[in-house]
């Protein structure tokens, strides 16, 4: 049975890699039945918060990608937070001290980096020095207060595994230095707490960045030890997703405000929206098509159609897709979304009165259409929910279009709105029509663009003459006067 896993380590604000790298797992769990396990790697004790963990909880939630182990969940491996789970490394680290895979090593980064220097080594890292020291050695390091790291021996030769993104992926190990598994003090170290762990969930399939690839040999050779003493049935199978490039071909890092996934929920985007996007980097669902939803993702998804190549990040794209994906919502659904946002920006009350519900209902059809994000709902809809008292004009577009060619239009406009009849759509659409096309012979773009920025208090707003019927005739006449001053 396949068995995947996010492993986040909860150090500052989650990226869109991290989205990527989960969505990928979950994808192919979903797609073969397999189980989808989120476990914390919070070895790092200085650089992990709660607040981070806290919001990658968040996001995934948002994001509705549901794991089937981990927080909140438990499951048969539990606990899946590292900081619980010392007990286990160390005895992995006891094991492994016994085996003939690791030695005790006395010799700080300094000591064996001077050494490389020395010997004029282009090798990084460390030297082997300790591999095969005599008791006399050791007990001299020991008489010195020394702290040996339990170091793993890396075998000699070459590592070769079937990547399931790249193909065939070698390492010749004399470039890949013996590696520490723990501090001085006996802290466990990410080398061995992430296989250490993989093994014991039982995992089956490695998904994640680029980034880790040149962990992976080190860890199939302890694998080997692994195996050897009982704690790991089989090595896993590995893929390395794309790099994600930003700007100017560099890495996406946490520096470009695009990398923030919890901004996307922010500033108004569909997780559906985010996902699809962030599926596209390295994989597609097809040639022609870029829009999908998760369930036409889980049963296309195959790992093997990846892409090495990097994936560059476009926004203008992401945007497309999402907006794409508003287009599929039913009004009643964007209405239902987007009234978080329309509290937070003041627009409609919290709770929602019985008032502003009703008028959301009439409004929100006249903008469902036109809006590729939530929060564009607010601007949209503001000025039909604003006191009279708050309505404010845009300077820049009463600058525009309220100067001296506009006031004669809102005069004219407000004339002839004035001794309207009934107050509907129609009877507003062909009153201005006559007063302002026919009657000035404007065209009428300059007829009513006057008349939108006075009455909506901007140049873009939901259709102009419903948009008069739902402000109704009072504010709409009130509004048109205080721009004629
Ligand atoms: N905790 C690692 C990271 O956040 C993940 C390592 C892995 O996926 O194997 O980079």
């Amino acid at each position: 049975p396949v068995r995947v896993r996010m492993a986040p380590s909860p150090t500052g604000s989650p990226h869109v890699g991290l989205v990527r790298t989960a969505l990928f797992n979950w994808a192919f769990a979903r797609h073969h039945g397999g189980t989808f396990v989120f476990r914390i790697e919070d070895t790092d004790k200085e650089r992990s918060t709660d607040e981070s963990l806290g919001s990658i909880i968040d996001l995934m939630r948002w994001l509705g990608l549901d794991w089937d182990e981990g927080p909140g969940v438990d499951g048969p491996f539990a606990p899946y937070q590292q900081s619980e789970r010392g007990d286990l490394y160390a005895d992995a680290l006891a094991r492994l001290r016994e085996s003939r895979f690791t030695y005790d090593c006395y010799c700080t980064t300094e000591e064996a980096t001077a050494r490389r220097k020395a010997a004029g080594s282009k090798v990084q890292g460390y030297d082997g020095f300790c591999r095969e020291l005599s008791a006399d050695q050791v007990a001299a390091f020991e008489a010195e207060g020394r702290q040996p790291v339990v170091r793993f021996r890396m075998p000699d030769g070459t590592i070769t595994w079937h990547d399931l993104v790249r193909g065939e992926v070698s390492f010749e190990t004399e470039f890949v230095p013996d590696y520490a598994l723990c501090r001085a003090n006996g802290d466990p170290l990410y080398t061995l707490v992430n296989p250490v762990d993989d093994a014991l969930m039982e995992i089956t399939h490695v998904l994640r960045g680029e980034d880790l690839l040149s962990s992976t040999p080190r860890q199939i050779a302890l694998y080997e030890a692994l195996k050897e003493i009982g704690i790991a049935k089989a090595t896993p199978a590995f893929g390395h997703l794309p790099y994600v490039m930003g700007e100017g071909n560099k890495k996406l890092s946490k520096r470009d405000p695009e990398a923030h996934a919890l901004a996307y929920r922010d500033q108004g985007y569909l997780p559906e929206g985010l996902l699809n996007y962030l599926a596209l980097l390295g994989w597609a669902i097809a040639a022609d098509r870029d829009v999908f939803d998760l369930e036409e993702m889980v049963e296309a998804f195959d790992i093997s159609d990846v892409v090495p190549n990097p994936a560059r990040f476009d926004l203008k794209k992401c945007d497309a897709i999402n907006a794409a994906h508003m287009r599929r919502l039913s009004t009643d659904e964007i209405t239902h979304r987007a009234l978080p946002f329309l509290k937070r920006d003041g627009v409609v009350s919290d709770p929602v009165t019985d008032a502003d519900a009703q008028l959301l209902e009439l409004a929100m059809p006249l903008v469902a259409e036109r809006i590729n994000k939530l929060t564009e709902a607010s601007a949209m809809l503001g000025f039909l929910f604003v006191d009279e008292a708050a309505f404010e004009v845009d300077p820049e577009d009463a600058a525009k279009q309220l100067g001296e060619t506009g006031r004669p239009v809102v005069q004219a406009a407000y004339d002839a709105l004035a001794g309207l009849a009934t107050w509907s759509t129609d009877a507003i659409q062909t009153a201005l029509q006559e007063a302002l096309v026919d009657g000035l012979g404007l065209k009428p773009r300059n007829a009513f663009g006057p008349v939108r920025v006075a009455v909506t208090g901007k140049r873009v707003s939901p259709p102009l003459f419903e948009s008069l019927e739902l402000l109704g005739r009072d504010r709409s006449l009130g509004r048109l006067q205080r721009a004629l001053g």
